[in-house]
């Protein structure tokens, strides 16, 4: 089968990022061919494509969608032809028509759920689940930082906090993000540079329980002080650059810190984890209300990635092929 896909040769801007026809393999033992609906666009996406994480060029960006199922191969039991299905998955190549992937991946939808809805949250959704309730155990009435929070996993991250009873505090770069967030759950909304003067204000001089941070080097030393002693600091992403070397003593200078820089494919590595991790994000699903901020036809994911990367978008935002 012969399909459209996006694809960049060499890493780089996201000019790199070229319409292509590739040719789609059957599916083999243990896989299956899906037909996508709406794709989901991850920042992990420009990290694939700017070289901050490697990837075997040519390479087709993208890593989470929903569609149909056109074919199953041997062994697979659990999706059939016809099936909705959604996935994340840990090997790029989301951003075409249709692909060929292993079906362990692939969860059927309820008939609740609708594709852009699945395409837009899937992946961010079990970041949430495993940041929040295995990472950082996050307990009611703990005070939560969270940074780009008017972003895809930020404004999910909003809504289970709050639904969870944690008090929500959030960065944003704007008023209206900051407005977004809000309406999102959030207790408090403040900007970069109230890091982590007004923080340590709100939690009465103490500082946070924990910080979730998704945009790494910029906020690295204010998530720091915006803890209280023995805080933790997760460190979960790179949007503004990684966090580059640290010094292990500041940890100790600035209170018994801990922090960690976790990945979901840590988190979702066991059939178990997978089933309870998956289990736990459609039981909270209803209360997410997943925020798609905007949408772009798939030829169009050069100016998809630009805006993602302007800090133009809120919410997800979906390739539609
Ligand atoms: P977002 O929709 O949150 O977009 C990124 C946001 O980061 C921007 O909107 C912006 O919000 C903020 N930001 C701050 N500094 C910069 C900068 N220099 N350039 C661009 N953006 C900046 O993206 P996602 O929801 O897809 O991902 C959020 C974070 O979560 C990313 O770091 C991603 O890598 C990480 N992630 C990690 C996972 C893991 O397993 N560890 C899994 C999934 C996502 P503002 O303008 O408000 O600052």
């Amino acid at each position: 089968m012969d399909i459209r896909a996006i694809q960049f040769r060499s890493t780089g801007g996201p000019e790199m990022l070229e319409e292509v026809r590739l040719a789609v393999p059957a599916p083999g033992p243990g896989e299956a061919l899906v037909r996508h609906t709406a794709i989901g666009v991850n920042f992990i996406d420009t990290y694939h494509r700017s070289g901050v994480y490697p990837a075997t060029l040519p390479a087709v960006p993208g890593v989470e969608a929903a569609g149909i199922v056109e074919a199953v191969g041997e062994g697979v039991a659990h999706v059939a032809p016809g099936d909705r299905v959604v996935y994340f998955c840990a090997v790029p190549g989301a951003y075409c028509e249709a692909r060929t992937l292993d079906a362990r991946w692939l969860v059927k939808l309820p008939d609740g759920i609708a594709d852009e809805e699945a395409a837009a949250a899937w992946l961010k959704a079990c970041t949430v689940e495993f940041l929040v309730e295995r990472c950082a155990k996050v307990g009611a009435g703990d005070h939560v930082v969270v940074t780009a929070a008017a972003g895809g996993v930020g404004l999910l991250l909003c809504r289970w906090l709050s639904e969870i009873g944690a008090t929500v505090i959030a960065i944003t770069s704007s008023p209206a993000k900051a407005e977004l967030a809000r309406a999102a759950g959030a207790h408090h909304s403040l900007s970069y540079s109230d890091m982590p003067g007004t923080v340590r204000a709100i939690t009465g001089g103490r500082g946070a329980e924990i910080v979730l941070d998704g945009v790494g080097r910029a906020t690295f030393e204010a998530a720091l002080d915006s803890l209280a002693k023995r805080g933790l600091l997760v460190s979960f992403g790179n949007a503004s650059g990684k966090v580059g070397p640290v010094d292990f003593g500041l940890l100790a200078t600035k209170g018994s810190l801990f922090t960690t820089r976790p990945t979901l494919f840590d988190y979702y590595a066991t059939p178990e984890d997978f089933t309870a991790g998956t289990a736990r994000v459609f039981a909270m699903w209803p209360k997410l209300r997943i925020t798609i901020g905007q949408r772009y036809p798939l030829a169009e994911a050069a100016r998809c990635h630009a805006d993602l990367e302007a800090r133009a978008t809120t919410g997800s935002a979906l390739l539609i092929p």
